[in-house]
C-alpha cells in the first residue's frame, strides 16, 4: 500500500486491477537459474544498449552469486528509478535486443525480469533509505524547486535529497508518477507499484509534494496555481519534467461526443477511475499506428472488448509500434488494419456511436468511393499528444524549439536560464521512462555543480 504522504491512495475496482502481469516477478531459484545462463561479455553490448549504461553483467553475477542488495546497487547506481524501468522498459529493443544470444537464434538473458528482482527484493525489504543510509548527506540549505511528478521529476529529485537538498515537486494533478503511474499498461505496471517506487525515493531526504499545483506564467499566483517568477525567485534551481500534454484530435465528422477518447486520457481512466465501465463495449475502433494505440488497443482486448482494430493509415511496415507489442496484442485478439482511415464517426439519434467510417487509404489518404462502416461503440484517437511546454517560456530565457520541445545543452541539461534545467518527454519529445531517468541524471550531475559552487 502506498503511503498517504506520496498521494491519496486509489479506490479498489478499478479496471487495472483486472489486469494481470505480463512478466511476472521470478523467484529466487527462477532468477539464479537464468542469472547462470549470462556469459558476462565482455565490452558487453547490453551495456551499450542501456541508455542509463547499467552494468548489466555485473548485477546478473551478483544474483548468481546471492548478493542480491549488491545487484540493486549496481542497477541504482545507473538509473534511481531501475525498479520501474526493469518493468517497463521495452527490453526487447534495449538491453536483452542487444544480447548476444540473439546471433544464436536463443533466447536473450531476460534482463528486465532480474533487474526487477534485485531491485524489488531488496526494496521491499526497507527501501532505499536502507541501501543508501551511510551515504545520504545532511541537509545544505539549498532549494530545487521540479515542475511535474513524472518520472524525470522522480529520479532527479532522489538524486538532488541524497546531496541533502532540499526538494519541492508541483503536480498539477492530484496523484505523482506522470504517465509511470497513470500511462503504464496494467500488465506492465500497475499504478500502486508506481507509488511504491516514489515511496522509496521520497524516503532518501527531504522531498515534499504539492499536488492540484499548476505552475504557469504571469505575475499573480492565485488559488491552485503558483507562477515560474515565484519558482525563480524562491528556489536556488529549477527542473522542469513537463511530459507532453494532451491527446491529438483527428478532426474526423462525429468526433465530438461521447464515447470517443484521446487514448492517453482513455488509459488514466482505466488506471485510476473506479467509475469508468466498458459495459456495452464489443467493438471498438483504436486510431493510430504507435505504441500508444498498441497498448490502449491491447488493454481493451484483455478487458473484455470483444473486437477490437487498430486502424492505421500507411502499411504495416510504416507502423511506429514496437513489432513485440503489437505480436503480443495481436494474441490476445487485436486485429490491425492497416491502409484505412476513419472517415466519419456515425451516431444514432441519441448520439451514442454505432459505426465507425473506414475508407481504404493511400500514401495516407482516404480514397473516395472505397468507405465501409464497421461496427463500433468506442473510438480511442491514439494519434499523438500536443506540447505542454509553453509554460517552459515563462522561465526567463527558457527556449523551446520548432516542434515545441524545451532546448536544453545535450551534455548537462541546462536551458537557457541559468538556473534552469529540464529532461524528460519535454525536452526529448517522447521516449520511454529510462530515457527520462537518464536526462534527469544528466541535469542533476550539473546542477550539482552550480549550487555547490
Ligand atoms: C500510453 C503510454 C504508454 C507508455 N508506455 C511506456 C512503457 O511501457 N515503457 C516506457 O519506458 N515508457 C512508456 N511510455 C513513455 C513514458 O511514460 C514517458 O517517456 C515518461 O513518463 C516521461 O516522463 P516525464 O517525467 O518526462 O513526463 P510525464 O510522465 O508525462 O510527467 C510529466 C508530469 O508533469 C506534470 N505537469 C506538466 N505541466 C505541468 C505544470 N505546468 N505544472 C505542474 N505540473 C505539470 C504532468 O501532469 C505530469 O504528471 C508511455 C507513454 C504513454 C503515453
Ligand atoms: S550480452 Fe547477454 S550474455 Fe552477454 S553480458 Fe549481456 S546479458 Fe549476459
Amino acid at each position: 500500500m502506498p503511503p498517504s504522504f506520496v498521494l491519496p491512495v486509489l479506490p479498489d475496482g478499478r479496471l487495472e486491477q483486472r489486469i494481470g502481469e505480463s512478466k511476472p516477478a521470478y523467484n529466487e531459484a527462477e532468477a539464479v537459474t537464468e542469472a547462470n545462463r549470462c556469459l558476462y561479455c565482455a565490452d558487453a553490448p547490453c551495456i551499450r544498449a542501456c541508455p542509463t549504461g547499467i552494468d548489466i553483467p555485473t548485477f546478473i553475477r551478483k544474483i548468481a552469486t546471492g548478493n542480491v542488495k549488491g545487484a540493486a546497487r549496481t542497477i541504482l547506481a545507473e538509473n534511481l528509478l531501475g525498479y520501474s524501468c526493469a518493468r517497463v522498459c521495452p527490453v526487447e529493443v534495449l538491453c536483452a535486443g542487444a544480447c548476444v544470444y540473439n546471433a544464436w537464434e536463443r533466447q536473450p538473458i531476460a534482463i528486465g525480469r532480474l533487474q526487477r528482482y534485485a531491485t524489488e527484493t531488496t526494496l521491499d525489504n526497507g527501501g532505499m533509505k536502507a541501501l543508501y543510509a551511510s551515504s545520504l548527506k545532511a541537509s545544505t540549505g539549498k532549494k530545487v524547486a521540479m515542475v511535474g511528478a513524472g518520472p524525470a521529476s522522480i529520479a532527479a529529485a532522489g538524486l538532488l535529497a541524497m546531496e541533502g537538498h532540499k526538494v519541492v515537486i508541483f503536480e498539477r494533478k492530484q496523484v505523482a508518477g506522470g504517465l509511470n503511474s497513470l500511462g503504464i499498461a496494467p500488465y506492465k505496471l500497475k499504478a500502486n507499484d508506481a507509488f511504491k517506487e516514489i515511496a522509496w525515493v521520497f524516503d532518501l531526504g527531504d522531498i515534499e509534494l504539492r499536488t492540484g499545483i499548476e505552475v504557469v506564467g504571469g505575475d499573480f499566483t492565485i488559488e491552485g496555481k503558483i507562477t515560474a517568477k515565484s519558482l525563480l525567485s524562491e528556489f536556488d534551481a529549477v527542473f522542469l519534467g513537463l511530459g507532453l500534454g494532451p491527446d491529438s484530435a483527428l478532426g474526423a465528422k462525429g468526433e465530438d461526443g461521447p464515447g470517443v477518447h484521446g487514448a492517453v486520457e482513455l488509459i488514466e481512466r482505466i488506471k485510476s477511475d473506479a467509475g469508468l465501465s466498458l459495459a456495452g463495449v464489443s467493438h471498438a475502433l483504436v486510431i493510430g499506428g504507435g505504441n500508444t494505440a498498441i497498448d490502449i488497443a491491447h488493454e481493451l482486448a484483455l478487458l473484455g472488448v470483444q473486437e477490437v482494430s487498430m486502424v492505421y493509415r500507411r502499411s504495416s511496415e510504416q507502423l511506429s509500434a514496437y513489432a513485440h507489442e503489437i505480436e503480443y496484442g495481436m494474441k490476445h485478439g487485436v486485429r490491425v488494419r492497416t491502409e484505412r482511415v476513419l472517415t466519419e464517426i456515425v451516431r444514432d439519434a441519441s448520439g451514442a456511436i454505432t459505426h465507425g467510417k473506414l475508407a481504404h487509404a493511400k500514401d495516407g489518404k482516404a480514397v473516395a468511393g472505397t468507405e465501409e462502416l464497421v461496427p463500433c461503440q468506442l473510438v480511442a484517437m491514439a494519434i499523438g499528444q500536443s506540447r505542454a511546454t509553453d509554460v517552459a517560456k515563462a522561465f526567463e530565457g527558457v527556449e523551446l524549439d520548432g516542434k515545441g520541445r524545451v532546448v536544453v545543452d545535450a551534455a548537462t541539461h541546462r536551458t537557457g536560464n541559468a538556473k534552469v534545467w529540464s529532461g524528460g518527454d519535454c525536452v526529448n519529445g517522447g521516449k520511454e521512462v529510462v530515457n527520462a531517468a537518464q536526462e534527469a541524471k544528466l541535469a542533476v550531475r550539473d546542477m550539482l555543480r552550480a549550487l555547490a559552487g
